[in-house]
Order: structure tokens, then sequence, then C-alpha cells
């Protein structure tokens, strides 16, 4: 072949021999693979698939181009040879064709002799195979991510083939307590009892559900234990039907099931049982709190309750009674609020006193109640404590001593004054009187004492009776009373018998009052049935001296005067 027929292009060829050259790429069209005739190593002529093969766009781009360029790897230097026909290779071999887009193409080459078209003629076929080397190798790769998850799956995972076992993972032979491989196995040997002898038949059935079945599955000792299986239908080449099978072992499930509903019913009798012991404890604690409210208002002494901060936390029916509170109303309130300002200051400082170191603390005071009235109290606060002693409040008892305080009144006087008169009896006005002295003596005052004794009394009792006797002894005292200063000690020593100590008083001014006394004595008049009573008395009278050393001495001097007043006829008043 000269130089010139290799520059010969695809259409002057065409031109040159018309017949062949349409015969030619009706062939070359024909291909899916790339088909190109190569002259001495040159493209003389392609089809479209090879054009699309090496990235060209049009014919033209690749005419007479050396093929060798289009070839990369090691086939690069020997395709020389072979396009010259040096070296003759008919078998396919793969190669990677380098596209005019820079890129590159896997393609599986063939190299065909075309002696019969001239000298050095050849026609290259390319098959492009990237996309199946791509699939080939997304298939190697997802294969081998397959096998992993199959091997390291924590369930059964077997392969069958015509009722036999042809794979089956780690977990699987575990789970079946298989010591070697049970490749070839009949896989209705995984199974128990009836299960066996329904897969031996066909294990297509379990095809049928389409979901999870629960079997029960042996395992190589013939022990039984609860499975749940899947069996899927794989994609198979022969008329063998290829399954797989999936299973897991639900044993530990089935345990941790029967565990959980045990543990429930037995939480539920627990809730059932606590919820019955509660309810009984909050009635019993509702009881306890109504008994308690009950047996506090059943207390007649007022009681109260206070927190760190003296503020009312509860009180008793006599407190609200006593205060006239309604309800809950001073509750959270504290004594400054509610009580009577003097009140609540003593109450406070005990209530501190009761939670410092005292513990307890009691006090009497007056305090005006709900009725109007002022009583007297004492008061008991005790600080209580929960725990570790610390105080977490006070609790108040309030006593009404009112009625003793009155006895107790009652009583002084009683002890002091006589009864019949109502002035001092003989040892009160005795006790009194000596305190007089002594101030005197130590003041050096002047005090005197007057003796005083009705005259006749006893012709009042013969006469008209005790109790007007009885009525002239009162009616003596009162004119007594009525005739000395407020300071002065007037007493009953006995009988119809009186006595006065006059502080401040020399024996002077102590006569003038005896003589007003006896004075006012003789006016006495007492209405009787038997006529109007009238009576007179002596008095004897005496000043202290520093000689006196008691009472008894200064009484008795006076006592003396007394006596003579009588001697001396009586209704007279003798200095002593
Ligand atoms: P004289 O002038 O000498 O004093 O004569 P008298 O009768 O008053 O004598 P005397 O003082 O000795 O009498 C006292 C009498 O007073 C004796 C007694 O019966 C009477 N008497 C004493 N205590 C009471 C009393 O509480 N009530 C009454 N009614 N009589 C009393
Ligand atoms: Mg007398
Ligand atoms: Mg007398």
């Amino acid at each position: 072949m000269t130089e010139m027929e290799t520059s010969e292009t695809p259409a002057e060829r065409r031109r040159r021999g018309p017949r062949f050259a349409q015969n030619f790429m009706s062939v070359l069209e024909i291909s899916r693979d790339m088909v190109c005739l190569c002259v001495e190593g040159r493209i003389i002529d392609i089809n479209s698939a090879g054009l699309a093969l090496l990235g060209a766009q049009q014919a033209r781009q690749v005419e007479n181009l050396s093929f060798r360029k289009v070839m990369g790897g090691d086939y690069a230097a020997v395709i020389d040879e072979l396009l010259h026909l040096k070296e003759i290779e008919t078998s396919v071999f793969p190669a990677k064709l380098l596209r005019l887009d820079g890129h590159r193409s896997e393609v599986e080459l063939q190299i065909h002799p075309a002696r019969e078209l001239g000298e050095a003629h050849a026609v290259v076929i390319a098959r492009d195979i990237s996309r199946q080397g791509h699939l080939a190798r997304t298939a190697r790769d997802s294969e081998a991510r397959f096998r992993v998850l199959v091997e390291q799956s924590m369930h059964l995972i077997a392969q069958c083939h015509g009722g036999r076992i042809i794979y089956m993972n780690e977990s699987g032979a575990r789970m079946l307590g298989a010591e070697a491989s049970l490749q070839g196995l009949p896989v209705a040997e995984i199974f128990h009892g009836e299960y066996r002898e329904i897969f031996a038949e066909d294990l297509s059935v379990l095809l049928a559900e389409d979901s999870v079945m629960p079997v029960r599955l042996a395992r190589r000792d013939g022990s039984v234990f609860d499975a749940q299986i899947r069996v899927s239908p794989l994609p198979s080449k022969g008329a063998v039907p290829e399954f797989m099978i999936e299973a897991r072992d639900i044993t530990a499930h089935h345990r941790a099931v029967a565990a959980l509903r045990h543990m429930n019913e037995t939480l539920e009798q627990q809730v059932v049982e606590r919820t019955r012991e509660l309810g009984e404890e909050r009635s019993r604690a509702v009881a306890g709190r109504v008994f308690v409210e009950n047996l506090l208002d059943a207390v007649p002494n007022p009681l109260w309750w206070k927190d760190v901060e003296g503020l009312y936390r509860g009180y008793n029916r006599a407190f609200r009674d006593m205060h006239g509170v309604d309800g809950k109303a001073w509750l959270g309130l504290s004594s400054a609020e509610t009580l009577p300002s003097a009140f609540a200051a003593i109450a406070e400082k005990a209530d501190h006193d009761a939670m410092g170191e005292c513990g307890r603390v009691q006090f009497e005071a007056r305090l005006d109640f709900a009725d109007g009235q002022c009583h007297d109290v004492v008061v008991s606060k005790t600080a209580w404590s929960y725990q570790d002693n610390k105080p977490e409040g006070i609790i108040g008892v309030m006593l009404d001593i009112t009625e003793r305080k009155r006895m107790e009144a009652e009583l002084r006087r009683y002890a002091t004054t006589d009864a019949l008169t109502g002035i001092f009896n003989r040892r009160h006005f005795m006790q009194t009187a000596a305190t007089e002295i002594e101030r005197s003596h130590r003041y050096k005052h002047s005090v005197s004492a007057l003796m005083l004794d009705i005259d006749f009394f006893k012709r009042i009792n013969d006469t008209f009776g005790h109790p007007v006797g009885d009525e002239a002894i009162k009616a003596m005292a009162a004119a007594c009373r009525s005739a000395i200063r407020g300071e002065d000690i007037l007493g009953r020593l006995g009988g119809e018998e009186f006595a006065i100590m006059l502080p401040e008083t020399d024996l002077d001014a102590a006569m003038v009052a005896a003589e007003r006394i006896r004075q006012a004595v003789s006016e006495i008049s007492i209405p009787t049935p038997k006529g109007p009573v009238v009576f007179t008395a002596s008095i004897g009278a005496a000043q202290l001296n520093e000689t006196d050393s008691s009472v008894e001495t200064l009484l008795s001097r006076a006592d003396a005067a007394l006596y003579e007043a009588k001697t001396g006829g009586r209704n007279r008043v003798v200095a002593g």
C-alpha cells in the first residue's frame, strides 16, 4: 500500500469502490460494538458506536488517527505489531481506550486480520465493558458487604438448595449447637417434631407465610427451642428452588416476657396492696387527725400552737371561744396582730424565751376575753421540736385563774377582817399596829392608841337579844370608822371591844378623836320592836413612848385608861 493510498479518506475510498464501502458501512453500523478498519495502524473507517466509544462527534476527528494513540496501558507498544499483522492475536483481550475527552474506557478488544481487503488491513472490534466492569465491581462490593452482614448477623441465616442446607452463618451454627458445618444437612432436620414432618415434604409451605412464623427448632443434641423464622425465595438459576432461612432464638425473649408478666402481676398486686394500705393509712391518719382535733376541742383550756416565726398554726375550741375567733381566722397571724399590745409583748417575749434555752415558760397576766371581762390567766408555753431538738414552734396552754384569784382575795379578806363588822380582826389589827409602831419608833413619830368598850352591853343582849347586840356592835364599828381618818387603823379585838391606832397623833389629838368617837357612839340608835336601842362607850387613850417595846405594851396602857373610864362612870374618855 502506498502513502497516497493510506492518506485516502473514507469518502474517497467510497468513491473508489462504492459497492464495497456501502456493504462494509452497513455491517459496521449494525454492531453496537466499535468496529473500525485500520490500515497500517491508522483508522480508515469507524462506525457510530466506535465514535461514541472514542468520545468523537464526527468521523473526521478520528480518521487517519494512529490507533496506538487511543490505546493505553501495556498494549500501546504491541498494538502496532498487531495492526500491521506482524503478530496475530485473534482472541479477545482487555484493554483501555483513551477517549478524545481524556477519559478512559475499559474495553474488550479483538483484532481481525483483513488481508482480503489489502496489505496490513485489520478490523478492530472493541466492546465497552466499563459499565459491566463497574457493575461487576459493585456486585463484588455488595456481595462482600452482604457476606459481612450475613456472617455478623446475630440470627441464623441459611441458604437451602433442593431441601438441603448449602450455607449457614456462624450464629446459625452456634444456635443449633453444631460442631461441624451443617452444609448438606436436610433442612427439615433443624426443625423439631411435627414441624420436621411438615418441612420434610416441602419448605415452600413457609413461603405462603410472607411474614415471620413462630416454630420450634431442634439443636443438634436434640434439645428444642422456640424461634421465629422467615423463609424467602432466592433467585435461582436452575429448576431447583433455593431459599433463604432466617431464624431468631426467642427462648430468652419468651423468658423475658414471662418474667415481665410475672413482675407485672407482682407489681400490680403490690400496687393494689399498697393502694389499699395507703387508703387505710390515709383514713387512719384522717381518723387520727380528727381524733386529735376532737381531743383538743374537748380540753376546756385554751390551747394553741405556733411556728418558729411566732405565727398561729392551730388552736382549739376553748381558744376560739376565749378570743371570739371564727374558725381559722387567726392562722398565720402573730400575737401582735391579734392580741392587745401589752399582752402581745409579754406573749412574744415568752415565745422567744421558750424557744431559747428555757424550753418552757410560765407567766401570769390579765387579759380581756371576748366575754368583755378581764380575766386573770396563767399561760404556759413549751417549745416543741421534731428532730435534733431544734424548736419547730411553741405550744401554749392557758389557765383562767380569775376565780382562784377571787377566792384568794376572799380568803385573804377572811383572814384579816372581822366577819361581823368588816373591820380588821384582832390578829390583823395587831400585825398592822406592830408595823406602825415600828415605823413610828424608826422615824420618831408620835402614835397613839385607843381602847374602846361598849358600856353595859350585856344588858342589850339580855334585853333585845343577841342579834340586836350584833347590830349594836356593827353600828359601833361604823361610828368609829366614820369618825377617824383613812390612815387610822381600826380593829375589833373581841366581843364589843375595839382598838384604834392613830398614826402621827399625840395624846392630845388622840383625846380629841376619842371624844369625837364617844360622841358619835352615843348618837347611835338602833330601831327594834321593843323601841330604839341606844348605848354609850368608854374609851382609854395612850401615846406611844420610847419604852413601849410592843403593841401590847401600848394597848395595855390604853386598856388601863379604859378601865379607869369604866370605873369612873363610863361614857367617857380617859388618857393613860
Ligand atoms: P361593861 O360596861 O362593864 O363593859 O359591862 P358589859 O356588860 O359590857 O360587860 P362585858 O364587856 O364584860 O360584857 C361583854 C359581853 O358581850 C359578854 C358577851 O355576852 C357579849 N358579847 C361578846 N361578844 C358578842 C357578840 O359578838 N355579840 C353579842 N351580841 N354579844 C357579845
Ligand atoms: Mg367588854
Ligand atoms: Mg362592855
